[in-house]
């Protein structure tokens, strides 16, 4: 077992002895979880595959799940990659620092064990402080996957960091709340069209906006691009019940026929009408706000998971903008 130090962090002005010390930390091999715009992420240092390995351990992840590899600056591109597409380079410069992530051909110098032995390695530049920080005082990319156990529901608080991978990581920064709360958007422009490999918090509408109209990972055979995404995922330990939006009706149905064979239900809902009664017992309203819904979605699962939840009655949402990328998590985290 590690002994897993917790160091407050400001998300406006990192200081300065803090972002050493952890880069340290990852000079010599160790793994820290670090924050970013969508998930907490854990982090090693790219270029030190023994770390790298390490991340995979922590998180139990299966080795052949890619990881993204984080950079502070446009010059960091240079060591991973001998060619980023005109299309790949219009978007870095419009999104980034920001939730998208591009996947390109790696360089000879990516180690295997980040690619997964793919011809691709995936790239991102993350739109926080305190990561981009530690990147540059490593003077080196990261490698940073949710700082989570593999298939849980990723971080959006560093607490729930330390509830996973307390003794397993040597270092958690916490500074506050994640503001997307959702991972990145995953697009491979490496191929012609380009592709969205997984939907996040950069959306479609943003990115169609600029390049025109992509093509989007739904069938089996272009999933298998991203493994990741074949994985169980995002998943609570209480089973997830899907409800159309706005259906009150059914809602109650479900919520009673669970109730009646003894389960312990819990719900997450924005539009749908509880009653007194069922308000009384284990659930969250949020505002009817996509933007807030999306950042306090895993929080929700997790916080209905510590009250020992057996079944959670989730709202569904409209597969657009951030909804869609929603809708996959839920999706996926209802199919256990
Ligand atoms: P995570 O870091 O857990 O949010 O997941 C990273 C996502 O990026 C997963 O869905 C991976 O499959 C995907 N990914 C990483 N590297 C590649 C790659 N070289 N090609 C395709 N997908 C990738
Ligand atoms: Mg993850």
């Amino acid at each position: 077992m590690l002994e897993t130090k917790i160091l407050i962090v400001s998300p406006v002005n990192p200081e300065r002895n803090i972002i050493n010390f952890a880069a340290e930390v990852l000079h010599l091999g160790g793994l820290v979880a670090f924050p970013t715009e969508t998930v907490y992420g854990l982090g090693a240092d790219a270029f030190n595959p023994d770390a790298v390995k390490k991340v995979f351990e922590a998180k139990g992840r299966p080795a052949d799940n890619p990881l993204i590899v984080h950079i502070a600056e446009y010059d960091q591109l240079e060591e991973l990659t001998d060619h980023i597409p005109q299309v790949g380079k219009i978007l870095a410069e419009a999104f980034w620092p920001g939730p998208l992530t591009l996947v390109v051909k790696s360089s000879k110098f990516v180690p295997d064990v980040i690619t997964a032995g793919l011809e691709t390695v995936a790239i991102r530049m993350p739109d926080n402080k305190v990561a981009l920080e530690l990147i540059k005082a490593l003077n080196s990319p990261i490698v940073g996957p949710s700082a989570n156990i593999s298939g849980r529901p990723s971080p959006t608080l560093a607490q729930h960091v330390y509830d996973d991978l307390n003794g397993k990581i040597n270092l958690i920064l916490d500074a506050g709340p994640t503001h997307i709360g959702l991972e990145s958007t995953v697009m491979d422009v490496s191929t012609q069209p380009p592709l969205i490999l997984r939907f996040g918090g950069l959306v479609r509408e943003r990115i169609e906006q600029l390049i025109g109209e992509v093509q989007t990972s739904n069938d089996e055979k272009m999933l298998r691009r991203s493994p990741g995404t074949m994985h169980r995922h995002y998943s609570p330990e209480a089973k997830v019940v899907l409800i159309e939006r706005g259906d009150t009706l059914a809602f109650e149905q479900l919520y009673k026929k669970y109730s009646d064979e003894g389960k312990k239900v819990g719900f997450i809902v924005y539009s749908i009408t509880v009653s007194s009664i069922i308000k009384s017992s284990y659930g969250k309203i949020i505002p009817n706000d996509i933007e807030n819904y999306s950042r306090l979605l895993f929080q929700m699962l997790r916080d209905l998971d510590k009250l020992e939840i057996d079944v959670i009655l989730v709202e569904s949402v409209e597969e657009k903008g951030l909804g869609k990328a929603m809708m996959d998590r839920l999706t996926k985290a209802s199919h256990q």
